[in-house]
């Protein structure tokens, strides 16, 4: 898909959906109260830009209730073996606006560091095709997050950039699949710690409501699920001897990293009324940046 600058004039002009901007606002406050975030803000709001910019093309997934059930039951997240019709050519041109987006940024446009550099070569290598972005999207959903970045290795370019953007370019597209799954998984009991839509680790947590119930949420299709409230989503660890959580002494109600002693992984966990809109989930993780921080310093880390 040609990128110039008179389509990128119009792209600007679309209407955003409205939990996106919602996120844009919530963004321009947290770089105002703590500038040291704004670089990184200001990337997660150029990428929130695009991806919730127009509905994406949803492939319907022909999967009954009975297939359904027994999936999960067998614990098998519902998109696993399932032919999923992804647009080849819309991921394409999607995984180049986002390099765009991204190359646009002032503190980018002014770099000449690596970071430049990199979007440029990841860029071209999607337009030339030679990074597959279909290819790595079945990857993905076929339980395999990794083969994105060992491509992008093998091509000289930069595997972690490679796999976020693949994770960005995939969200909007995922989210509307995983909606429409969503019926089949009522009444359903579902204790995994991996999406039980896609198969990928949670991103965060939610503590909903009064009595703070545990909801997962995954960072690739934005579903939701309930675990118990002492879990440990990556080894299954249930008991008080092995979960413990860290926090900042201004913030322990509202935010906290759950640890686990026996795989030594944590997750973050943010208290919530509601279930968090999707482009909010960026939000709500670059808001608890300093819990990352907390728990790597003590040694724990993510799954993998
Ligand atoms: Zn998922
Ligand atoms: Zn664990």
């Amino acid at each position: 898909m040609p990128i110039n600058p008179i389509s990128k004039l119009l792209d600007r002009r679309k209407p955003l959906r409205r939990d996106a901007e919602q996120a844009l606002t919530q963004l321009a406050r947290l770089s105002e109260q703590h500038p040291d975030l704004a670089e990184v803000a200001a990337t997660h709001a150029a990428l929130i830009r695009v991806a919730f910019r127009e509905a994406p093309p949803v492939p319907s997934v022909s999967l009954d209730a009975v297939a359904a059930a027994t999936k999960l039951q067998g614990g098998v997240p519902l998109l696993r073996n399932e032919q999923l019709r992804l647009d080849a050519a819309w991921l394409q041109g999607r995984y180049q606006q986002l390099c765009e987006a991204l190359l646009d940024l002032p503190h980018t446009r002014s770099s000449t560091n690596l970071s430049r550099t990199a979007l440029q070569a990841l860029q071209q290598a999607v337009k030339r095709g030679t990074l597959d972005i279909h290819a790595a999207a079945i990857d993905i959903l076929t339980g395999d997050p990794y083969s994105i970045g060992q491509r992008a290795e093998q091509l000289n370019l930069d595997p972690e950039l490679a796999a976020t953007l693949a994770r960005w370019t995939l969200l909007p597209v995922l989210e509307q699949v995983a909606k429409q799954l969503e019926p089949l998984r009522q009444n359903l009991v579902w204790d995994k710690g991996y999406c039980p839509t896609c198969g990928s680790w949670p991103m965060l947590a939610e503590r909903r409501g009064m009595e703070h119930q545990i909801f997962l949420r995954c960072g690739l299709c934005a579903s939701s699920w309930q675990v118990a409230n002492i879990f440990c989503p990556f080894c299954n660890a249930r008991t008080h001897f092995d979960i413990g959580y860290l926090y900042d002494e201004s913030q322990e109600a509202e935010q906290r990293a759950m640890t686990c002693e026996r795989c030594h992984c944590y997750y973050k966990a943010v208290a919530t009324l509601a279930t968090i809109p999707t482009p909010g989930l960026f939000v709500a993780d670059l808001e608890t940046l300093h819990l990352d921080l907390i728990a790597l310093e003590r040694a724990y880390g993510p799954p993998g």
